[in-house]
């Protein structure tokens, strides 16, 4: 009998999660998008039936009400949900999924609308529901988190005895034309990077001044950029389960423009996420940022250029010592061409796409919650080949570096 699919959320990501289930429609059999509003999912079905012949219901759900969702997972008689709302819902919705008695993936951690810190703790805590349940969640199935777990996983596998120390290097090289623009989640993306970074080394985590550490590197197919360290959910599950690791850290991309848009607001406390008084109303600073700014979605046919994230890996293998880089380049254009999204939402959705694949295939299994990097790497980095996000391994000798300052 045909799967039954939902996909919550009808975002960027989410446009490029039912473009991609629709490709592989066999695997994903009938496939529902629901989001708090429909017709941001009635439009995303029209644009797939016309690019690709297959037909999406599409229905609207509050994804803050676990009864709301019950509902609805239930009207579809779903075998997975794919959650591609905003963090602020991954635990209602994994409430539901357990509920219902029903497989679950996201692509990133729970956050608390009112505190911007992001983290497992919660979702980790419903292990033992999910195995009494006798489902599968899977966590952090985008690009990083995600792709990145997954690379360190395989060069864990097939390159290494022990890996020693772990760089995951995330460049967007996308120019969309506008001074200052967020290519996902306008309050999601400013949370995550004004807030402080912090890496891992020798078993303890260091906190640094946000933007504090630069450093720069040299991309393949893009060029040397600044890259600045942050904090990133994928290092605190890798720290558990990739062996001999003693330090781990995070770079990401920042053109001058962003960052000097950033500080301003920042400094004007446009990026507060407390309630203010305005005129007799209460405002969300980061909120109203977010409204004026444009929708990420809206990105899509204006972003020219290249993204490349990886992870640069050296360690031990047979008692020598050696460097590895896995990387994999995406173009905005193409991937425009491909499913009406830009970058950073076709590397997101690609991933999650191929997760609930491995799932619904039975390639991935498990009761409980799961990070990425616990399964094994190879179905998951065969599908990466085929379904539009193919991947690079460079060797290195053990002294070497793409770094270039
Ligand atoms: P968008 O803001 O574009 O889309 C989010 C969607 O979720 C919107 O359609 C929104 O509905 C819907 N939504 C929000 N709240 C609710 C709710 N209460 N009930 C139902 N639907 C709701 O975000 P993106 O598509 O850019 O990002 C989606 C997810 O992907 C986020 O969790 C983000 O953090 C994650 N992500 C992960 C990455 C990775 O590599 N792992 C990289 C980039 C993103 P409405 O339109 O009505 O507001």
């Amino acid at each position: 009998m045909a799967k039954k699919t939902l996909i919550i959320g009808a975002g960027g990501v989410g446009n490029v999660v039912a473009f991609k289930c629709a490709m592989n429609s066999d695997t994903f059999g009938d496939i529902t998008l629901a989001s708090r509003t429909v017709s941001k999912c009635e439009s995303i079905a029209k644009n797939v039936l016309e690019k690709t012949g297959v037909s999406l219901a599409t229905m609207s759900v509050d994804a803050d009400s676990v009864t709301e969702l019950v509902e609805v997972i239930t009207r579809v008689n779903a075998d997975i949900v794919i959650n591609v709302a905003l963090p602020y819902q991954d635990l209602t919705i994994m409430d539901a999924c357990t509920k219902c008695g029903v497989d679950y993936l996201d692509t990133a951690n729970y956050e608390h609308p009112d505190t911007a810190k992001f983290e497992y703790k919660e979702q980790w805590a419903r292990n033992t529901q999910f195995k009494e349940a006798n489902i599968m969640g899977l966590l952090g199935s985008g690009f990083d988190p995600g792709v990145t777990n997954v690379f360190c996983a395989y060069a864990q596998k097939h390159y290494f005895d022990e890996i020693h120390t772990i760089d995951i290097l995330d460049c967007n090289a996308g120019d969309h034309g506008y001074p200052f623009a967020t290519n996902f989640n306008p309050e999601i993306n400013l949370r995550e990077v004004s807030a402080k970074g912090r890496y891992w080394e020798q078993g303890e985590w260091i906190e640094t001044e946000p933007m504090a550490i630069k450093q720069v590197w040299d991309y393949p197919e893009v060029g040397a950029k600044d890259s600045y360290l942050l904090y990133h959910e994928e290092m605190e599950s890798l720290v558990k389960h990739i062996k001999g690791l003693k330090r781990i850290r995070f770079f990401m991309t920042f053109g001058e423009s962003y960052l000097t848009h950033m500080k301003c607001l920042e400094n004007v406390g446009m990026l507060g996420i407390k309630e203010v008084e305005y005129k007799g109303q209460k405002i969300v600073p980061m909120e109203f940022l977010a409204t004026l700014l444009p929708d990420p979605a809206s990105l899509g046919p204006r972003t020219k250029g290249k993204t490349n994230i990886g992870i640069f890996a050296k360690g031990m293998k047979d008692g020598v010592e050696k460097t590895v880089y896995i990387y994999q380049v995406s173009d905005h254009e193409k991937c425009y061409q491909e499913v009406m999204s830009q970058g950073v939402s076709y590397t997101t959705g690609v991933p999650a796409m191929i997760g609930a694949k491995l799932i619904l295939e039975g390639k991935w299994q498990g009761k409980g919650v799961f990070n990425m990097e616990e399964f094994n790497p190879d179905p998951f980095m065969e599908e990466l080949m085929v379904q539009g996000l193919p991947w690079n391994i460079m060797e290195l000798g053990a002294d070497e570096s793409r770094r270039v300052d």
